[in-house]
């Protein structure tokens, strides 16, 4: 069965507010056909953000890997070669990161809504991130300069991994009376098996 109805959590972290982006990356998710139904802006705590990515018990050791790999694909020094060192280390800056200013979260709903999302935000670390993604074409930072500068990878935005991840992140950022359920008249074109009304 296809979920018509599949939500994910996307934030625009604070990079990407002060870059003056908002417009231009909702608009990148907006045309897709996906429909926005939550949206706020708020200044998160650094609990906040540590309850955030530790929704995820394998948080820690996921990025810490991605990143060990990817230094040593590079030939680039790794801070650490303990994944959960190494994902300890990210998340200190993560949560100084998201903290600094505002943020704008968003959920956006439709299928295949977390997939579509991971696409155009594109990979991880701006460097090496695809062309035509928010990451690849909107900044232009790396895992060694991040961690050369003991900062995050500044990559403008989040967004949920699975939907498994999804519900419990947009559980954590909006209240249920945030969310709107309604109808938008393009979903008849998108989902309508036969097409039909289109013709007088
Ligand atoms: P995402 O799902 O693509 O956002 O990636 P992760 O969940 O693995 O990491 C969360 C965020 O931490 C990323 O978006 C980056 O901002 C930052 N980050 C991840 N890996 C690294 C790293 O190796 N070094 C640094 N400095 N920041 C990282």
């Amino acid at each position: 069965m296809t979920n018509k109805k599949e939500r994910t959590l996307v934030v625009i972290k604070p990079d990407g507010v002060q870059r003056t982006l908002i417009g231009e990356i909702i608009k990148r998710y907006e045309r897709t056909g996906l429909k926005l139904v939550g949206l706020k802006m708020i200044v998160p705590d650094e609990k906040f953000v540590e309850n955030h990515y530790m929704l995820d018990a394998e948080w820690k050791k996921n990025a810490g890997s991605k990143a060990i790999a990817s230094a040593k694909k590079k030939g680039e020094t790794i801070r650490s070669e303990d994944p959960l060192e190494m994902g300890e280390f990210i998340l200190g800056t993560l949560k100084k990161y998201i903290s600094s200013g505002p943020v704008i979260a968003m959920v956006w709903q439709g299928l295949n809504a977390v997939g579509i999302v991971r696409k155009i935000t594109g990979g991880t670390e701006p460097l090496t991130s695809d062309v035509g993604t928010i990451r690849g074409d909107f900044t232009i930072d790396s895992y060694k300069a991040g961690d050369t500068d003991g900062r995050s990878v500044r990559n403008l935005v989040h967004s949920s991994g699975s939907s498994e991840e999804a519900e419990k992140e947009i559980e954590l950022w909006f209240d249920e009376n945030e969310i709107i359920d309604y109808r938008l008249i393009q979903e008849e074109i998108l989902y309508d098996v036969n097409l039909d009304g289109i013709l007088e």
